[in-house]
């Protein structure tokens, strides 16, 4: 997922988004299911045949910026990553107990509930980082398929094996993070290699997959002219992006590393400042001919 992504622990996704809240919360952070008001969906008919459950940090009925139109999210349990400007390190541990253990067919049953808020978006997995779950998500967004629903991946891309690729022919939208586009500050940003990343990048461009771009932008560390001109250089290769998601780094994700007793990689760092950001945009719509935001 994006890295620092909209508050999403409120809400959990790698980028740094704001959604619009329900009219019945006031606390500005949409609808969310918690363990306290969890439903438990009947099995879907697929139940039987599929032994996977999917570990789910949480899921949101009406997120507004992970994909086109209203989306219900899923927010997988489990990342290999461990970017610096994390805001969701909750997601991290993959053996820690998910709020939902639930087969494909029961997270459908659970985002049929909301089939009219959806029809003119879809769903979105997001995490934590999907791919750790690829079967099970390549399941639910095959059973998605089946009911019409339009599927959207939001990854870093930093897997790329069989069961990624069986994932990729039924998701109709990648949302891919890119991090920065320079080798070694990739490794001491994430912990990880860039490699999956662009091989994930050369696969969506050979076979056509609309994609949205996301790139977190942090003071200090990837907001000067080389790095953001190197990452939209990058960008302008791949024709398959229409759009790029220029995400703000900011500090709200700060205390659940308190929480956890880890401490926060990035302290002191200051959030990036809206002009900053408008200048990051100004570059790279310099550069790009897809929308950029
Ligand atoms: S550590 Fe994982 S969940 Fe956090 S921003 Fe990076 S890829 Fe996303």
């Amino acid at each position: 997922m994006s890295p620092n992504a909209p508050l999403k622990a409120h809400r959990m996704t790698h980028g740094n988004n704001t959604r619009m809240p329900l009219p019945s919360d006031n606390t500005g952070e949409g609808l969310r299911l918690s363990p306290n008001n969890k439903t438990t969906p009947s099995n879907y008919m697929t139940d039987n045949t599929s032994p996977i459950r999917g570990r789910i940090h949480s899921i949101e009925s009406f997120g507004t910026v992970d994909g086109p139109g209203i989306r219900f999210l899923a927010f997988m349990q489990g990342c290999p990553m461990r970017c610096l400007f994390c805001h969701n390190p909750d997601t991290w541990d993959t053996k820690a107990p998910a709020k939902y253990e639930w087969t494909a067919g029961q997270l459908l049953e659970e985002t049929l509930r909301y089939r009219n808020f959806i029809k003119t978006g879809g769903v979105t997995c997001t995490g934590g980082e999907p791919l750790m779950q690829a079967r099970f998500v390549c399941e639910y967004f095959r059973l998605c398929h089946a009911e019409g629903i339009h599927t959207a991946l939001d990854t870093s891309g930093i897997i790329f094996n069989d069961e990624v690729l069986h994932l990729l022919e039924v998701t109709d939208l990648v949302l891919l993070d890119i991090k920065t586009v320079d080798d070694g500050l990739h490794r001491r940003l994430t912990s990880c290699p860039r490699t999956n990343t662009h091989r994930m990048m050369e696969h969506l461009q050979k076979t056509g997959k609309p994609v949205w771009i996301r790139h977190v932008v942090t003071p200090g560390i990837n907001d000067d002219d080389p790095h953001l001109l190197g990452t939209a250089e990058y960008i302008s290769h791949y024709s398959v992006v229409e759009r790029v998601d220029i995400l703000p780094y900011h500090v709200m994700g700060e205390y659940k590393y308190d929480s956890l007793e880890i401490p926060y990689p990035l302290k002191g760092t200051p959030p990036l400042s809206p002009e900053k950001k408008q200048y990051a945009v100004g570059l790279f719509r310099g550069m790009l001919s897809c929308k950029v935001v």
